[in-house]
Protein backbone atom coordinates (compact mmCIF):
# COMPACT_ATOMS: atom_id res chain seq x y z
CA UNK A 1 0.00 0.00 0.00
CA UNK A 2 1.60 3.49 -0.64
CA UNK A 3 0.91 6.16 1.48
CA UNK A 4 0.32 9.33 -0.20
CA UNK A 5 2.06 12.75 0.68
CA UNK A 6 -0.23 14.93 3.07
CA UNK A 7 -2.21 17.69 0.71
CA UNK A 8 -4.95 19.94 1.17
CA UNK A 9 -7.44 18.94 -1.67
CA UNK A 10 -8.82 20.92 -4.60
CA UNK A 11 -11.42 20.91 -6.30
CA UNK A 12 -11.51 21.43 -10.36
CA UNK A 13 -14.76 21.44 -11.56
CA UNK A 14 -16.34 18.66 -9.23
CA UNK A 15 -13.20 16.80 -9.38
CA UNK A 16 -11.19 16.82 -5.97
CA UNK A 17 -7.46 16.62 -6.40
CA UNK A 18 -5.47 15.95 -3.31
CA UNK A 19 -3.97 12.85 -1.00
CA UNK A 20 -7.62 12.12 0.17
CA UNK A 21 -8.94 11.01 -2.98
CA UNK A 22 -7.95 9.10 -5.76
CA UNK A 23 -4.58 10.01 -8.26
CA UNK A 24 -6.59 11.95 -11.31
CA UNK A 25 -5.76 11.17 -14.72
CA UNK A 26 -6.11 14.10 -16.86
CA UNK A 27 -5.26 14.63 -20.85
CA UNK A 28 -4.82 18.06 -23.21
CA UNK A 29 -6.10 18.21 -26.71
CA UNK A 30 -4.35 19.05 -29.37
CA UNK A 31 -7.03 20.30 -31.63
CA UNK A 32 -7.02 24.55 -32.77
CA UNK A 33 -9.77 25.46 -29.95
CA UNK A 34 -11.11 27.71 -32.04
CA UNK A 35 -12.31 24.78 -33.92
CA UNK A 36 -15.23 24.07 -31.52
CA UNK A 37 -16.67 21.28 -33.65
CA UNK A 38 -13.58 19.72 -33.17
CA UNK A 39 -12.12 20.18 -29.74
CA UNK A 40 -15.57 19.21 -28.42
CA UNK A 41 -15.43 15.94 -30.24
CA UNK A 42 -11.67 15.39 -28.95
CA UNK A 43 -12.63 16.70 -25.41
CA UNK A 44 -15.26 14.12 -25.86
CA UNK A 45 -12.74 10.94 -26.59
CA UNK A 46 -10.59 11.62 -24.47
CA UNK A 47 -13.48 12.01 -21.53
CA UNK A 48 -15.07 8.77 -22.56
CA UNK A 49 -11.25 7.26 -22.56
CA UNK A 50 -11.09 7.92 -18.98
CA UNK A 51 -9.72 11.78 -18.95
CA UNK A 52 -11.66 13.13 -15.88
CA UNK A 53 -9.88 16.72 -16.32
CA UNK A 54 -9.38 18.07 -20.04
CA UNK A 55 -6.95 20.86 -20.45
CA UNK A 56 -7.28 23.12 -23.88
CA UNK A 57 -5.08 26.06 -25.09
CA UNK A 58 -6.61 29.08 -24.60
CA UNK A 59 -4.35 31.03 -26.97
CA UNK A 60 -6.24 33.49 -28.80
CA UNK A 61 -9.31 35.60 -28.75
CA UNK A 62 -11.16 33.32 -31.02
CA UNK A 63 -10.21 30.12 -28.85
CA UNK A 64 -11.36 32.35 -25.85
CA UNK A 65 -14.66 32.89 -27.69
CA UNK A 66 -14.60 29.29 -28.39
CA UNK A 67 -15.37 28.00 -24.94
CA UNK A 68 -18.52 28.40 -24.80
CA UNK A 69 -19.58 26.31 -27.67
CA UNK A 70 -17.57 23.65 -26.38
CA UNK A 71 -18.98 23.64 -23.31
CA UNK A 72 -22.15 23.49 -25.07
CA UNK A 73 -21.51 21.05 -27.37
CA UNK A 74 -20.16 18.56 -24.60
CA UNK A 75 -23.64 18.79 -22.52
CA UNK A 76 -25.22 18.14 -25.26
CA UNK A 77 -23.06 14.87 -25.66
CA UNK A 78 -23.97 14.54 -22.19
CA UNK A 79 -21.08 15.37 -20.45
CA UNK A 80 -19.84 17.19 -18.19
CA UNK A 81 -15.58 17.16 -18.27
CA UNK A 82 -14.17 19.70 -16.13
CA UNK A 83 -12.53 21.83 -18.94
CA UNK A 84 -8.74 23.63 -17.64
CA UNK A 85 -7.52 26.57 -19.47
CA UNK A 86 -3.89 26.93 -20.79
CA UNK A 87 -3.00 30.10 -20.37
CA UNK A 88 0.32 31.81 -21.96
CA UNK A 89 1.64 35.43 -22.55
CA UNK A 90 -2.00 37.06 -22.72
CA UNK A 91 -4.26 35.20 -20.04
CA UNK A 92 -4.66 38.86 -18.14
CA UNK A 93 -6.35 39.74 -21.39
CA UNK A 94 -8.13 36.70 -22.87
CA UNK A 95 -9.95 36.25 -19.38
CA UNK A 96 -10.63 40.33 -18.94
CA UNK A 97 -12.05 39.71 -22.06
CA UNK A 98 -14.15 36.72 -22.01
CA UNK A 99 -15.78 36.55 -19.11
CA UNK A 100 -18.42 34.07 -20.20
CA UNK A 101 -15.00 31.90 -21.03
CA UNK A 102 -13.78 32.55 -16.72
CA UNK A 103 -16.94 31.49 -16.04
CA UNK A 104 -17.42 28.30 -17.77
CA UNK A 105 -13.85 26.89 -17.56
CA UNK A 106 -12.97 24.45 -14.40
CA UNK A 107 -9.38 25.94 -13.43
CA UNK A 108 -6.97 27.86 -14.96
CA UNK A 109 -3.27 26.81 -15.87
CA UNK A 110 -1.05 29.94 -15.19
CA UNK A 111 2.81 29.53 -16.40
CA UNK A 112 4.76 32.40 -14.34
CA UNK A 113 7.59 32.33 -17.01
CA UNK A 114 5.06 33.23 -19.29
CA UNK A 115 3.22 36.10 -17.84
CA UNK A 116 4.94 39.38 -18.84
CA UNK A 117 8.25 40.31 -18.15
CA UNK A 118 9.53 42.58 -15.57
CA UNK A 119 6.60 45.40 -14.39
CA UNK A 120 4.17 43.83 -16.27
CA UNK A 121 5.13 40.24 -14.94
CA UNK A 122 3.16 40.98 -11.38
CA UNK A 123 0.10 43.03 -12.82
CA UNK A 124 -0.47 40.26 -15.50
CA UNK A 125 -0.46 37.55 -13.04
CA UNK A 126 -2.48 39.45 -10.53
CA UNK A 127 -4.76 40.16 -13.10
CA UNK A 128 -5.55 36.09 -13.34
CA UNK A 129 -5.63 35.48 -9.70
CA UNK A 130 -8.28 38.23 -9.47
CA UNK A 131 -10.66 36.88 -12.16
CA UNK A 132 -9.93 33.44 -10.43
CA UNK A 133 -11.04 34.79 -7.06
CA UNK A 134 -14.26 36.37 -8.57
CA UNK A 135 -15.74 33.42 -10.34
CA UNK A 136 -14.21 31.10 -7.54
CA UNK A 137 -11.93 29.35 -9.53
CA UNK A 138 -8.83 27.14 -8.65
CA UNK A 139 -5.39 27.77 -10.79
CA UNK A 140 -2.46 25.68 -11.28
CA UNK A 141 1.01 27.22 -11.07
CA UNK A 142 2.54 25.55 -14.16
CA UNK A 143 6.53 25.77 -14.17
CA UNK A 144 8.14 24.24 -17.21
CA UNK A 145 11.82 24.22 -17.47
CA UNK A 146 11.21 25.68 -21.22
CA UNK A 147 10.10 28.79 -20.34
CA UNK A 148 11.25 29.19 -16.80
CA UNK A 149 11.20 32.92 -15.20
CA UNK A 150 14.33 34.12 -16.31
CA UNK A 151 14.13 37.18 -13.34
CA UNK A 152 14.07 33.88 -10.71
CA UNK A 153 17.11 32.25 -12.76
CA UNK A 154 19.35 35.00 -12.72
CA UNK A 155 18.46 36.01 -9.03
CA UNK A 156 19.33 32.30 -8.02
CA UNK A 157 22.30 32.36 -10.24
CA UNK A 158 23.67 35.42 -8.75
CA UNK A 159 22.98 34.04 -5.05
CA UNK A 160 25.05 30.92 -6.18
CA UNK A 161 28.26 32.96 -7.80
CA UNK A 162 28.34 34.69 -4.39
CA UNK A 163 27.92 31.21 -2.41
CA UNK A 164 31.19 29.21 -0.91
CA UNK A 165 30.31 26.02 -2.81
CA UNK A 166 28.49 27.11 -6.03
CA UNK A 167 25.93 24.64 -7.16
CA UNK A 168 26.30 22.62 -10.64
CA UNK A 169 24.15 24.98 -13.59
CA UNK A 170 21.45 21.99 -12.90
CA UNK A 171 20.78 22.10 -9.88
CA UNK A 172 20.34 26.05 -9.55
CA UNK A 173 17.76 25.39 -12.18
CA UNK A 174 15.87 22.84 -10.57
CA UNK A 175 16.17 25.05 -7.68
CA UNK A 176 14.46 27.89 -9.50
CA UNK A 177 12.33 26.02 -11.01
CA UNK A 178 10.82 25.29 -7.27
CA UNK A 179 11.18 28.83 -6.13
CA UNK A 180 9.19 30.09 -9.07
CA UNK A 181 6.43 28.02 -8.55
CA UNK A 182 6.20 28.37 -4.81
CA UNK A 183 7.04 32.32 -4.83
CA UNK A 184 3.98 32.34 -7.28
CA UNK A 185 1.89 30.49 -4.81
CA UNK A 186 2.78 32.70 -2.27
CA UNK A 187 2.39 35.69 -4.17
CA UNK A 188 -1.57 34.07 -5.16
CA UNK A 189 -2.39 33.52 -1.65
CA UNK A 190 -1.21 37.32 -0.98
CA UNK A 191 -3.53 38.41 -3.74
CA UNK A 192 -6.72 36.45 -1.97
CA UNK A 193 -6.44 33.33 -3.62
CA UNK A 194 -7.17 30.51 -0.72
CA UNK A 195 -4.71 28.16 -0.44
CA UNK A 196 -6.66 25.07 -1.22
CA UNK A 197 -7.20 26.78 -4.70
CA UNK A 198 -3.63 26.32 -6.32
CA UNK A 199 -1.87 23.43 -7.63
CA UNK A 200 1.57 22.96 -8.65
CA UNK A 201 3.25 21.54 -11.43
CA UNK A 202 6.92 21.73 -12.34
CA UNK A 203 7.92 19.95 -15.49
CA UNK A 204 11.31 19.16 -16.81
CA UNK A 205 11.99 16.41 -19.26
CA UNK A 206 14.31 13.87 -18.13
CA UNK A 207 13.50 11.65 -15.30
CA UNK A 208 16.00 12.33 -13.15
CA UNK A 209 16.03 15.67 -13.11
CA UNK A 210 12.30 15.29 -12.41
CA UNK A 211 12.65 13.18 -9.55
CA UNK A 212 14.36 15.92 -7.92
CA UNK A 213 12.41 18.75 -8.53
CA UNK A 214 9.18 17.11 -7.43
CA UNK A 215 11.34 15.31 -4.40
CA UNK A 216 12.13 19.52 -3.54
CA UNK A 217 8.76 20.69 -3.81
CA UNK A 218 7.39 17.87 -2.04
CA UNK A 219 9.34 18.59 1.05
CA UNK A 220 8.31 21.94 1.01
CA UNK A 221 4.67 22.94 0.71
CA UNK A 222 1.36 20.72 1.10
CA UNK A 223 -0.33 21.91 -2.76
CA UNK A 224 -1.59 18.92 -4.54
CA UNK A 225 1.05 18.62 -7.13
CA UNK A 226 -0.02 17.73 -10.69
CA UNK A 227 3.10 15.02 -12.19
CA UNK A 228 4.13 14.83 -15.83
CA UNK A 229 7.40 14.45 -17.98
CA UNK A 230 6.95 17.32 -20.20
CA UNK A 231 7.52 16.44 -24.07
CA UNK A 232 8.02 13.01 -23.29
CA UNK A 233 8.26 12.11 -27.22
CA UNK A 234 6.41 9.53 -29.45
CA UNK A 235 5.30 5.96 -29.03
CA UNK A 236 7.23 3.34 -27.31
CA UNK A 237 10.10 6.09 -26.34
CA UNK A 238 7.58 8.41 -24.64
CA UNK A 239 5.70 5.76 -23.50
CA UNK A 240 8.70 4.05 -21.59
CA UNK A 241 9.97 7.41 -20.56
CA UNK A 242 6.99 8.85 -18.48
CA UNK A 243 6.71 5.39 -17.12
CA UNK A 244 9.92 5.28 -15.58
CA UNK A 245 9.91 9.01 -14.67
CA UNK A 246 6.87 8.94 -13.03
CA UNK A 247 6.65 5.60 -11.17
CA UNK A 248 9.51 6.59 -8.36
CA UNK A 249 7.62 9.72 -7.22
CA UNK A 250 4.22 7.70 -7.43
CA UNK A 251 5.64 5.19 -5.52
CA UNK A 252 6.41 7.41 -2.95
CA UNK A 253 2.92 9.55 -2.27
CA UNK A 254 3.93 12.05 -4.74
CA UNK A 255 1.53 13.34 -7.27
CA UNK A 256 -2.28 13.87 -7.17
CA UNK A 257 -3.19 13.95 -10.91
CA UNK A 258 -1.10 13.12 -14.03
CA UNK A 259 -0.80 13.62 -17.52
CA UNK A 260 1.09 11.48 -20.30
CA UNK A 261 2.01 14.08 -22.90
CA UNK A 262 2.81 11.90 -25.60
CA UNK A 263 3.15 12.51 -29.42
CA UNK A 264 0.58 11.28 -30.96
CA UNK A 265 2.15 9.07 -33.90
CA UNK A 266 0.35 10.66 -37.05
CA UNK A 267 -2.70 9.98 -37.60
CA UNK A 268 -3.61 7.67 -33.95
CA UNK A 269 -5.98 8.34 -31.41
CA UNK A 270 -5.06 11.40 -28.87
CA UNK A 271 -6.17 9.22 -26.26
CA UNK A 272 -3.53 6.87 -25.82
CA UNK A 273 -2.07 9.47 -23.45
CA UNK A 274 -4.96 8.54 -21.40
CA UNK A 275 -4.76 4.78 -21.79
CA UNK A 276 -1.11 4.97 -20.76
CA UNK A 277 -1.73 7.07 -17.63
CA UNK A 278 -4.14 4.81 -16.35
CA UNK A 279 -2.05 1.72 -16.77
CA UNK A 280 0.36 3.17 -14.73
CA UNK A 281 -1.76 4.06 -12.44
CA UNK A 282 -2.94 0.52 -12.29
CA UNK A 283 0.29 -1.43 -12.73
CA UNK A 284 1.62 0.59 -9.56
CA UNK A 285 -1.65 -0.74 -7.45
CA UNK A 286 -3.01 2.79 -7.52
CA UNK A 287 -6.09 2.89 -9.16
CA UNK A 288 -7.90 0.10 -10.85
CA UNK A 289 -9.73 1.23 -14.09
CA UNK A 290 -9.86 -1.83 -16.29
CA UNK A 291 -10.18 -5.53 -15.87
CA UNK A 292 -6.18 -6.55 -15.92
CA UNK A 293 -4.97 -9.07 -18.70
CA UNK A 294 -2.39 -10.92 -17.92
CA UNK A 295 -0.58 -12.69 -21.17
CA UNK A 296 3.09 -14.26 -21.28
CA UNK A 297 5.38 -13.12 -23.90
CA UNK A 298 4.98 -16.39 -25.37
CA UNK A 299 8.47 -18.13 -26.68
CA UNK A 300 9.45 -21.64 -29.25
CA UNK A 301 6.66 -23.15 -27.58
CA UNK A 302 3.93 -21.17 -29.21
CA UNK A 303 4.84 -20.89 -32.92
CA UNK A 304 1.16 -19.71 -34.19
CA UNK A 305 0.30 -16.28 -34.19
CA UNK A 306 -3.17 -17.30 -32.20
CA UNK A 307 -1.84 -16.65 -29.12
CA UNK A 308 -1.00 -12.91 -29.75
CA UNK A 309 -4.16 -12.70 -31.48
CA UNK A 310 -6.05 -14.04 -28.87
CA UNK A 311 -4.60 -12.01 -26.51
CA UNK A 312 -5.06 -9.00 -28.31
CA UNK A 313 -8.84 -9.75 -28.98
CA UNK A 314 -9.41 -10.32 -25.30
CA UNK A 315 -7.71 -6.66 -24.98
CA UNK A 316 -9.74 -4.99 -26.90
CA UNK A 317 -12.99 -7.02 -26.08
CA UNK A 318 -12.43 -5.58 -22.54
CA UNK A 319 -11.47 -2.22 -23.22
CA UNK A 320 -14.63 -1.34 -25.67
CA UNK A 321 -17.06 -3.12 -23.53
CA UNK A 322 -15.58 -1.26 -20.09
CA UNK A 323 -18.23 2.16 -21.02
CA UNK A 324 -21.00 -0.59 -20.70
CA UNK A 325 -19.35 -2.70 -17.85
CA UNK A 326 -18.68 0.27 -15.59
CA UNK A 327 -22.32 1.09 -14.89
CA UNK A 328 -23.83 -2.32 -15.03
CA UNK A 329 -21.64 -4.32 -13.24
CA UNK A 330 -19.97 -2.61 -10.31
CA UNK A 331 -16.47 -3.84 -9.27
CA UNK A 332 -15.30 -5.36 -12.57
CA UNK A 333 -12.53 -3.61 -13.07
CA UNK A 334 -10.97 -5.56 -10.51
CA UNK A 335 -11.05 -9.01 -12.79
CA UNK A 336 -8.12 -10.80 -13.69
CA UNK A 337 -8.39 -12.75 -16.65
CA UNK A 338 -5.08 -14.80 -18.08
CA UNK A 339 -4.13 -16.06 -21.50
CA UNK A 340 -1.44 -17.96 -21.55
CA UNK A 341 0.60 -19.21 -24.59
CA UNK A 342 0.87 -23.03 -23.64
CA UNK A 343 0.45 -25.50 -20.74
CA UNK A 344 3.92 -24.81 -18.65
CA UNK A 345 3.29 -21.61 -17.15
CA UNK A 346 -0.58 -21.35 -18.18
CA UNK A 347 -3.14 -23.42 -15.78
CA UNK A 348 -1.06 -22.19 -12.83
CA UNK A 349 -1.46 -18.25 -14.05
CA UNK A 350 -5.37 -18.88 -15.00
CA UNK A 351 -5.77 -20.54 -11.51
CA UNK A 352 -4.82 -17.05 -9.98
CA UNK A 353 -7.03 -15.25 -12.24
CA UNK A 354 -10.48 -15.01 -12.19
CA UNK A 355 -10.81 -16.52 -15.74
CA UNK A 356 -7.83 -17.52 -17.59
CA UNK A 357 -7.04 -19.87 -20.38
CA UNK A 358 -4.13 -21.99 -21.25
CA UNK A 359 -3.90 -22.32 -25.48
CA UNK A 360 -2.15 -25.36 -26.87
CA UNK A 361 1.76 -24.81 -27.35
CA UNK A 362 3.33 -26.57 -30.73
CA UNK A 363 3.14 -30.41 -30.15
CA UNK A 364 0.35 -30.33 -27.61
CA UNK A 365 -3.06 -31.83 -27.66
CA UNK A 366 -5.39 -29.32 -29.21
CA UNK A 367 -7.25 -28.50 -25.77
CA UNK A 368 -7.36 -25.23 -24.13
CA UNK A 369 -8.11 -25.85 -20.43
CA UNK A 370 -10.07 -22.89 -19.09
CA UNK A 371 -10.28 -21.91 -15.00
CA UNK A 372 -12.52 -20.13 -13.21
CA UNK A 373 -12.03 -19.13 -9.94
CA UNK A 374 -9.19 -21.56 -9.46
CA UNK A 375 -10.96 -24.16 -10.62
CA UNK A 376 -11.04 -25.74 -14.14
CA UNK A 377 -14.33 -24.97 -15.80
CA UNK A 378 -13.97 -26.67 -19.36
CA UNK A 379 -11.38 -27.51 -21.62
CA UNK A 380 -12.26 -25.68 -25.15
CA UNK A 381 -11.09 -27.81 -28.33
CA UNK A 382 -11.87 -27.00 -32.11
CA UNK A 383 -11.73 -23.79 -34.30
CA UNK A 384 -13.46 -21.62 -32.65
CA UNK A 385 -11.32 -21.67 -29.11
CA UNK A 386 -11.42 -17.82 -29.06
CA UNK A 387 -15.11 -17.10 -29.36
CA UNK A 388 -15.70 -19.73 -27.07
CA UNK A 389 -13.54 -18.25 -24.56
CA UNK A 390 -15.51 -14.70 -25.35
CA UNK A 391 -18.61 -16.10 -24.37
CA UNK A 392 -16.97 -17.54 -21.41
CA UNK A 393 -15.68 -14.37 -20.45
CA UNK A 394 -18.73 -12.59 -20.85
CA UNK A 395 -21.08 -14.57 -18.77
CA UNK A 396 -18.38 -14.56 -15.91
CA UNK A 397 -18.77 -11.03 -15.92
CA UNK A 398 -22.04 -11.27 -16.23
CA UNK A 399 -22.53 -13.87 -13.01
CA UNK A 400 -20.04 -12.72 -10.92
CA UNK A 401 -20.63 -8.87 -11.25
CA UNK A 402 -24.47 -8.62 -12.17
CA UNK A 403 -26.01 -6.39 -9.43
CA UNK A 404 -29.14 -9.15 -9.22
CA UNK A 405 -26.67 -11.45 -9.64
CA UNK A 406 -25.58 -13.62 -6.40
CA UNK A 407 -21.89 -13.40 -5.83
CA UNK A 408 -19.91 -15.96 -6.66
CA UNK A 409 -16.53 -17.57 -5.69
S1 LIG B 1 3.57 -20.01 -20.79
FE1 LIG B 1 4.34 -21.42 -22.35
S2 LIG B 1 4.28 -20.25 -24.26
FE2 LIG B 1 4.11 -18.77 -22.60
S3 LIG B 1 6.23 -18.12 -22.30
FE3 LIG B 1 5.80 -19.76 -20.81
S4 LIG B 1 6.53 -21.62 -21.83
FE4 LIG B 1 6.35 -20.04 -23.42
Amino acid sequence: MIARRQTVTVNVGGVNIGSAHPIVVQSMTNTDTANAEATALQVAQLARAGSEVVRVTVNTREAAAAIPEIVQRLADLGLSVPLVGDFHYNGHILLREYPETARLLAKYRINPGNVGAGQHHDANFATMIEVAKEYDKPVRIGVNWGSLDQQVLARLMDENTAAGSPKSGTDVMIDAMVVSALESAQYAEQLGLPHDKILISVKVSSAPELWQVYRQLAAKCDYPLHLGLTEAGMGMKGMVATSVALAPLLTEGIGDTIRVSLTPEPGASRKLEVEVAQQILQSLGLRQFLPQVTSCPGCGRTTSQFFQELAQKIQDYIRDAMPEWKGRYPGVEDMQVAVMGCIVNGPGESKHANIGISLPGTGEDPRAPVYQDGKLLTTLKGPRIAEDFQALLEKYVQDRYGRDQPVAG
